[in-house]
């Protein structure tokens, strides 16, 4: 099964992606563990994104491109793959099916665990954490007895910033501006499968796994 993940910050894709490889046993390709890889094998196409990276600059999508078709062509993606952060943008998808045709696969699906942006900021901006100890809660999944003191320590609970709303919110909105385009293309081309990502982990990945189940 060849398969491409999308979703949100908060969606909870991570945690999709790890109960379908442990289920399917596809390799879980990221893209930064695919950039990684290939910087530490030293291959060519490796070295070049590394000197892109050094410099602080952007990694060029040909070298991006090239980063996959070498991965996509190992061994353990003979029965699958499952990729996550790449295609991002409906040129590097482009590129993706000529990859794909060039090693003879196709994709199955797009898969689109969808999350209503109101419940992902209940999510992404509820979390604290304790000045003291550094103990993680969150306010709606994880609550402390009292608010804003820590169980463990009675220490002071605090905000990142990174989790304010203000932040939070610019970051979906990217995140929805850049992913719609991709999700316009896919669904034109019949892969998409959204995954309501709004129910309990268990619930989304058995809807997931009815639909892979179907999948040789
Ligand atoms: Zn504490």
């Amino acid at each position: 099964m060849n398969l491409v993940l999308m979703g949100l910050p908060g969606a909870g894709k991570g945690t999709q992606a790890e109960k379908i490889v442990d289920k399917y046993g596809i390799p879980h390709i990221s893209t930064g563990d695919m950039f990684r890889a290939a910087m530490k094998d030293e291959t060519e196409l490796g070295l070049k994104a590394k000197s892109f990276m050094d410099k602080g600059e952007l990694v060029p999508d040909e070298v991006t491109i090239g980063i996959v078709h070498e991965r996509l062509s190992k061994e353990d993606c003979k029965r699958g793959f499952l990729l996550d952060g790449f295609p991002r943008t409906v040129p590097q998808a482009d590129a993706l099916e000529g990859i794909l045709f060039d090693l003879g696969k196709k994709l199955d699906y797009v898969i689109n665990v969808q999350v209503d942006k109101d419940i992902l900021m209940e999510r992404l901006t509820g979390r604290r954490i304790c000045k003291s100890c550094g103990a993680t809660y969150h306010l709606v999944f994880n609550p402390p007895a009292q608010s804003d003191v820590c169980d463990r320590c009675g220490g002071e609970l605090y905000q990142r910033a990174d989790d304010n709303e203000a932040t939070v919110n610019n970051r979906l909105e990217v995140n929805i501006k850049q992913s719609q385009p991709l999700l316009d293309f896919y669904g034109a081309k019949g892969y998409l499968k959204d995954v309501d990502g709004q129910q309990d982990i268990q619930k989304v990945f058995l809807d997931l796994d009815v639909l892979l189940s179907t999948l040789k």
